[in-house]
């Protein structure tokens, strides 16, 4: 068991905020940083809270990430609006593009964001729980640097490239699906190599291209795996067309060419997709998707749990969070 220290959640924005600032961010893109950080520990996503920072770090130090970058979008049809991330955080490109996308699928019901040259390395939900928030579906993906082999190979292709989705409820939390597209976040694969887990078989293969549970030798030469085989490999496949293909960024394979290599996230793109309900839907869709969702949560078996419900419970506690303290004396001596 990896040893521990709490820490609250202003500490943890406080600290997150001082690292990102004397590494040559201002104080806009560094508190958006910071806040997403503090999200990630409160809800309970620990593989893309201060687990992130020394890469988001890394990154501004080499100079590949631009902290000061101010996001610029331009409305290109009435549905679709392209984001320049300047070279900046994903998070400070969400701020300009969110609010244009839901304003745009307010008036034509289905709108989409496509973001460009940009560092994304976070999860994926506070983007789309942003768009359900404000009263749409929303869907978000987005690529990295190649470290999935496409079923039927061994040789790193695909990113780990995340699939989000949410789905507005009035009257309650919005449900909110968050998942790589790998068997396993590559984050989780690290923090299992920190804290001496072992994986399950299916997430990837070693350096020899041979199955293993040792996530190190995944982390460090090896490679992972699609989840769900050919399956998982599609929708990675599709996360690459519609975060490179359409947005006009890089393939992960293509991004590895232009990364430094420092340690931190890669430039790239960004799909964001918003759908109004209230314009889509047939009358009282909120009270149809509710009775969907009771009927779904009250199935027989060992019980549904709602996508989106564990962090969400997490939410609630303002207690201090329990950060690992080799995780501290790294970020401490950045
Ligand atoms: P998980 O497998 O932990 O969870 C995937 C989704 O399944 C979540 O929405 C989760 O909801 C839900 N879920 C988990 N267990 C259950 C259950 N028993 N019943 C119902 N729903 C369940 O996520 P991953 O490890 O695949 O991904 C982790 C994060 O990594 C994501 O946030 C993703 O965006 C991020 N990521 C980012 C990358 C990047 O380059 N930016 C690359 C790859 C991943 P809940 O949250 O409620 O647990």
């Amino acid at each position: 068991m990896s040893q521990t220290k709490l820490l609250s959640l202003e500490e943890i924005y406080q600290l997150a905020l001082e690292k990102l600032l004397n590494a040559g961010a201002d104080n806009h893109n560094a508190s958006i940083l910071a806040e997403l950080l503090r999200k990630a520990e409160r809800d309970g996503s620990h593989s893309h809270g201060l687990f992130r920072l020394p890469a988001y770090i890394a990154g501004l130090k080499s100079g590949k990430i631009n902290g000061t970058a101010r996001a610029e979008s331009s409305i290109i049809t009435p549905s679709f609006i392209r984001v320049n991330g300047n070279r900046g955080f994903a998070p400070t490109a969400h701020l300009e593009a969110i609010p244009k996308l839901v304003t745009a699928a307010r008036q034509t019901g289905v709108a989409i964001a496509a973001i460009h040259q940009c560092f994304h390395m976070a999860a994926l939900w506070p983007e789309v729980e942003a768009i359900a928030e404000a009263g749409f579906a929303g869907i978000a993906c987005t690529n990295y640097l190649p470290s999935v082999a496409p079923a039927g190979s061994t040789k790193a292709f695909f990113g780990t490239n995340p699939l989000a989705f949410a789905w507005p409820r009035p009257s309650s939390t919005p449900i909110v699906y968050d998942m790589a597209t790998a068997a396993m976040a590559l984050g989780d694969v690290q923090v299992a190599a920190r804290d001496n887990k072992k994986v399950p078989l299916g997430t990837g293969l070693d350096s020899e291209g041979q199955a293993t549970t040792d996530p190190s030798a995944i982390a460090k030469g090896g490679v992972l795996l699609p989840f769900g085989g050919y399956k998982g490999s599609g929708l990675s496949m599709m996360v690459e067309l519609l975060t490179a293909g359409l947005t006009g960024e890089t393939f992960s394979d293509e991004t590895k060419a232009r990364d430094n290599a420092d340690g931190g996230p890669p430039i790239g793109g960004q799909f964001l997709l918003a759908l109004s309900p209230d314009i889509i839907a047939v009358d009282d869709w909120k009270t149809h998707c509710d009775q969907f969702f009771e009927r779904m949560s009250g199935l027989p078996g060992q019980g549904v749990r709602l996508p989106g419900e564990r962090r969400h419970k997490n939410r609630l506690s303002s207690d201090p969070r329990q950060i690992n303290i080799e995780l501290l004396n790294k970020i401490n001596a950045l």
